[in-house]
């Protein structure tokens, strides 16, 4: 049995419709700086950093190095009661370059988790300081924060959350400003609306409020929903108004990839807990963090006999292999000045999507630093979608993988989340590609449709 063989008999890919899988495999066998080959020798960009986690290209000597070099130590030993060199020297590293209000980290291995985590601290918080009517959530219509359970909970994107209703525990859903699809398409008239159903809700229920959930400038999953100014500032001052804690996730956002380490620096906010993993290791191993505030720590901290105690931790929490790869990262990140790089080189991705905007399918290009998103429409002038069955988004990235790039769409958005490192001539060549492999199918669907309604 040849390996693609293999793949179709024993993997269950994740996020994978396995029928789309056997009928167009992939399989990567090795990368180099911003690109990756398969096991023909086919080269790709990694356009989507191999979803949203690479930052300074594959094989990067110096996080090579660093998990070498942590080898010939010890590969793992636990964070349940004790520590390691590592992980205690990268929570100082990563409380240095969070917002001022958080102060103590705590350790996970992947994103959901970090906002399970912050969702639980936030619940037991008010259980351990005795606000014990404190027990719901607030979260984002169209938001995304993992697949895990309590994840999902606080997640709302029906067409990966429905089927699991039953399951999750109630909350409170708020609107999120979508300047596109606002009737005046005006940023302000959006965020008030949206800043004001969320003081209706607030002002009715915050007695039993216990945090909200949210992510952090820009909806990454929901469709590359970037939020209007004086939004993510504006939710912040209604949190603290009405005593909710604020939680936000940075997970796909953190580490860069708008032009700010963290993309609530935008509006300086100061969250109460916030989820970061990702780009935190620079897209090398599984590691992700949950940050609090003094004062949340504080509210766990006492005699083991009153039972405060924030009973959860995962196996590999606190990994050294992934600390060592995330204290480079952190290295590279001030050495070669990397936010300040994407702020530079997010002005000629803004210039390059400047060039591809009139295409006639294309209804808008969402951009906050590297973390972009392209929407296809049947109609330009009406924004009616293409039909859901045509799966534009999703063919039009088939046909970029034949030009040799990388990505995978959400919904009828073509995600763009090239590595931190990409030079402009990367952009350029990817962009490039991106446009020949969206006019080519856009003109294809559009025709036929039109064909069919004739
Ligand atoms: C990817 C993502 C997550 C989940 O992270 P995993 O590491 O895949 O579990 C959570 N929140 C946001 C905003 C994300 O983009």
């Amino acid at each position: 049995m040849n390996l693609i063989e293999k793949s179709k008999k024993y993997l269950w890919l994740p996020f994978t419709q396995m029928k789309d899988y056997d009928e167009n495999p992939l399989i990567i066998d090795s990368g180099k700086g911003i690109k990756v080959k398969d096991i023909n020798g086919k080269e790709y960009y990694d356009a989507f950093s191999s979803v949203w986690l690479n930052v300074h290209g594959h094989r990067k000597q110096e996080l090579d190095e660093a998990v070498r070099e942590q080898l010939n130590k010890i590969a793992h030993s636990t964070l349940l009661g004790m520590t390691n060199v590592p992980a205690t020297e990268l929570a100082e590293k990563l409380v240095k370059i969070a917002p001022d209000s958080l102060s103590r980290v705590f350790y996970s291995d992947s994103g959901a988790e970090a906002v399970e985590i912050a969702v639980k601290m936030a619940y037991q918080y008010w259980q351990n300081i005795g606000a014990t009517n404190k027990q719901k959530f607030i979260s984002v219509k169209n938001g995304y924060h993992g697949d895990t359970i309590g994840a999902v909970s606080v997640g709302a994107i029906d067409i990966f959350h429905k089927v699991y209703g039953p399951l999750m525990f109630e909350g409170f859903k708020t609107t999120v400003p979508n300047v596109y699809r606002h009737p005046t398409e005006d940023p302000e008239k959006s965020r008030d609306e949206a800043l004001e159903t969320l003081e209706t809700l607030l002002k009715e229920h915050h007695e039993e409020i216990a945090g909200l959930t949210i992510e952090s400038m820009i909806q990454g999953a929901g469709g590359m929903i970037v939020m209007p100014e004086g939004y993510l500032s504006g939710v912040r001052e209604l949190c603290t108004k009405y005593n909710v804690l604020m939680i936000i996730d940075e997970v796909a956002t953190g580490f860069g990839r708008t032009g700010k380490m963290f993309a609530c620096e935008h509006e300086d906010v100061e969250p109460d807990l916030m989820a970061a993993g990702k780009g935190i290791t620079g897209g090398y191993l599984p590691v992700a963090i949950t940050y609090t505030t003094e004062n949340i720590y504080e509210a766990f901290y006492d005699d083991y006999t009153k039972l405060k105690t924030f009973f959860h931790g995962h196996s590999y929490t606190g990994n050294q292999l992934g600390c060592v790869a995330a204290l480079a990262n952190l290295k590279l990140f001030e050495k070669d000045h990397i936010v300040q790089q994407v702020t530079q080189k997010s002005e000629c991705l803004h210039e390059l999507f400047g060039e591809i905007s009139s295409l006639p399918h294309i209804g808008d290009i969402r951009q906050l630093g590297f973390m972009c998103g392209i929407e296809l429409v049947y109609d330009k002038a009406t924004k009616e979608p293409f039909p859901f069955e045509s799966r534009v988004a999703y063919k039009a990235s088939l046909k970029m993988r034949e030009l040799g790039l990388l990505t995978r769409p959400t919904g009828d958005v073509v995600v763009f989340m090239p590595p931190l490192a990409s030079t402009e001539e990367d952009l350029k060549e990817m962009v490039q590609i991106m446009k020949q492999a969206i006019v080519s199918i856009t003109s294809g669907e559009a025709l036929q449709i039109a064909a069919a309604n004739s």
